[in-house]
C-alpha cells in the first residue's frame, strides 16, 4: 500500500444510516451534522464501486473525495451479530418496538424528574411496558434506553463497520471511513455507554477470519528446498491492531480479545514452542479518575500496562484530567510509534472518539485539539505515513458541531485536502449549528493538563519495553 502514489479513501454511508444513526439517544440528529459538513465541503464522490468509468465525468474539478459505499446488509444479519453477542441479547436488540418511550437525552443534566429513565416509565406501567420490560436486563436503561429504530440501528451499525473492514480485506481501499461506528462499550450480553452492539468486536473478528495475510511463495519454497523443511502453509493469521483514542477506556472490546496467556520473552526462555501471538492487540488511550466511565473496571487492565505484564497485547495508557495536545505528541512518539513498529500490523481499526476535545459535555476533562502538534489532524498524518490498511470508526463526541468539525477535518486529511481552522463552514442544511464563528475553528481549551511530566516520561520508558517484547514475540513466531 506504502507504494501507491495516493491512498483511496472510502466512506460508509446511507440516507438510512443516517437516519437511524440520528435516533441514537446519546447523540440525537449528530450523524445528519457530520455527514452534512463532509458532504457540504464536497469531499465526498457520490458513486458507487461498480461505476468506476464515470469517475471522471462525475469529478470534473478532479479533487481527490471519499467513495461513497453502502453497508452491505448481509453483514448486519442477526447470524452476523450472533459472531459475538448472546442471542438472549440479539434478541432484544432485534425486538420490534412499536412505539418509543418518550424522548430521553440521558447527556442531560439530571436535576428534575421529567427525565426519568424508560424502565423506570415501564415498571410504572405505561403503555407498550411489555415490549419494554427486558431492559434492566440487558442494561437497556439510563445510558441505554430503546428505541423504536435500535432494531435496524443495530443491524445497520453492524454492516457499516463489517464493510468497512471487508474493503480492506478485498484490497478496494485503504482507507475507510465509518463515522457511524465504533462503539466500544458494548458487551457480550448487554448494552453499555451509549452503545448496543459491538461492531468493532464483530469487524474485527471479521478481519481476523477474512483477512489471512498470503506469505511470500517464492521464498518459502526457497527456504523449504535449502533447509529441507517440510511444507508450511502459505497464509498466516493477520496481525491487527485495535487502536481507540476516545476519551473512555474501550473495555468492550479490549476486554473481548484480552486473553490470560503467558507470553514469555522468547530470546530468553527456553521454550521451543513459544505461545503465539493474538491476532488482535488492542490499545486504548484514554482518561482516568475515580467515578469516571468506564467504572465497573476490577481487573486493573485500563491501568498503565506494566511491562512485565503476562499479555503485551492488551495495552492502557489513562491520563489525568486535561490531556492537551502537546502531551499526546509525547504519548504519540514515546509509546505509540515504538508499538506500531514492533507489532507491524496489516490492518489497524482506530476509533477516533471526539469526546477528547475541549469543551464536550460529557467528555468534561478533555482539553485535546483538532490543529497544532498532537492534535487529531496532526495524529492522522501519522497513521497516513503508516501506510497500513486503516477502519477509522467515529464513537463518542457530545459536542455536535465541534465533533462534525473534527471527523470532516480528519477526513479532508486523509483526502490529502487539509482543512484550516479558518476554512468557512458551506451554507449548507445545519449552517446555523455553526454559530457563532462559522469557521472549522474548534477552539482549544484553557484547562491545565494534570498529567505529571515524569508519569508521561515513565510511560514511554514502559512502552519501549513493551515494544520490544512484542518484536520478540512476533519475530519467533514467523521462524
Ligand atoms: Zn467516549
Amino acid at each position: 500500500m506504502s507504494s501507491r502514489p495516493t491512498s483511496r479513501v472510502s466512506y460508509i454511508w446511507s440516507q438510512e444510516l443516517q437516519d437511524v444513526s440520528d435516533d441514537l439517544p446519546s447523540n440525537i440528529g449528530r450523524s445528519s451534522l457530520v455527514h452534512g459538513l463532509i458532504r457540504a465541503l464536497d469531499l465526498l464522490e457520490e458513486i458507487s464501486m461498480d461505476e468506476e468509468t464515470t469517475e471522471a465525468s462525475a469529478n470534473p474539478s478532479k479533487l481527490k473525495k471519499a467513495m461513497i459505499v453502502p453497508p452491505d446488509e448481509s453483514l448486519g444479519t442477526e447470524e452476523c451479530m450472533l459472531k459475538y453477542h448472546d442471542k438472549d441479547y440479539v434478541d432484544a436488540l432485534l425486538r420490534p418496538r412499536s412505539a418509543s418511550p418518550p424522548r430521553y437525552d440521558p447527556t442531560a443534566p439530571r436535576n428534575g424528574t421529567d427525565f426519568a429513565p424508560p424502565a423506570k416509565r415501564a415498571r410504572n406501567k405505561e403503555p407498550n411496558v411489555r415490549e419494554y420490560q427486558d431492559m434492566d436486563k440487558h442494561n437497556l436503561s439510563h445510558d441505554n434506553p430503546p428505541f423504536q429504530s435500535l432494531p435496524r440501528y443495530a443491524s445497520l451499525i453492524t454492516a457499516s463497520t463489517s464493510t468497512a473492514c471487508r474493503l480492506l480485506i478485498q484490497d478496494q481501499t485503504d482507507f475507510v471511513i465509518c463515522w457511524d461506528g465504533g462503539r466500544h462499550h458494548a458487551r457480550k450480553n448487554e448494552a453499555g455507554g451509549f452503545c448496543y452492539i459491538n461492531d468493532l468486536v464483530l469487524s474485527l473478528l471479521l478481519l481476523s477470519k477474512e483477512g489471512k495475510i498470503q506469505l511470500n511463495q517464492k521464498k518459502e519454497e526457497e527456504e523449504e528446498k535449502n533447509f529441507k523443511l517440510k511444507p508450511k502453509t502459505k497464509i498466516r493469521s493477520p496481525r491487527i491492531l485495535y487502536f481507540d483514542l476516545d476519551l473512555h477506556y474501550s473495555d468492550g472490546v479490549s476486554n473481548a480479545f484480552h486473553s490470560n496467556k503467558f507470553y514469555s520473552n522468547p530470546t530468553i526462555s527456553n521454550d521451543k514452542n513459544p505461545t503465539k501471538p493474538p491476532t488482535v492487540m488492542t490499545f486504548s488511550i484514554h482518561h482516568s479518575s475515580p467515578g469516571f466511565y468506564p467504572i465497573s473496571i476490577s481487573s486493573g487492565r485500563a491501568d498503565l500496562t506494566n511491562p512485565q505484564s503476562t499479555t503485551p497485547f492488551s495495552l492502557s495508557i489513562p491520563l489525568k484530567a486535561y490531556t492537551c495536545s502537546k502531551t499526546y505528541k509525547k504519548i504519540w512518539e514515546g509509546c505509540v510509534e515504538p508499538i506500531v513498529k514492533s507489532w507491524n500490523p496489516d490492518f489497524i481499526v482506530l476509533q477516533m472518539g471526539s469526546d477528547g476535545l475541549a469543551g464536550d459535555r460529557v467528555g468534561q476533562f478533555g482539553n485535546w485539539s483538532v490543529d497544532g502538534e498532537g492534535g487529531m489532524k496532526w495524529c492522522i498524518e501519522r497513521v497516513k505515513k503508516w501506510g497500513k490498511k486503516t477502519c477509522i470508526t467515529g464513537g463518542g463526541g457530545y459536542n455536535h458541531p465541534n465533533t462534525a468539525r473534527a471527523w470532516a477535518a480528519i477526513t479532508a486529511s486523509l483526502l490529502d485536502r487539509p482543512i484550516n481552522a479558518e476554512t468557512s463552514i458551506p451554507h449548507h442544511e445545519h449552517f446555523e449549528k455553526y454559530a457563532h464563528s462559522f469557521t472549522m475553528e474548534v477552539p482549544e481549551g484553557h484547562m491545565e493538563d494534570q498529567n505529571d511530566p515524569n508519569y508521561i516520561a515513565q510511560a514511554c520508558k514502559d512502552f519501549e519495553q513493551i515494544a520490544s517484547r512484542i518484536e520478540d514475540i512476533v519475530a519467533s513466531s514467523l521462524r
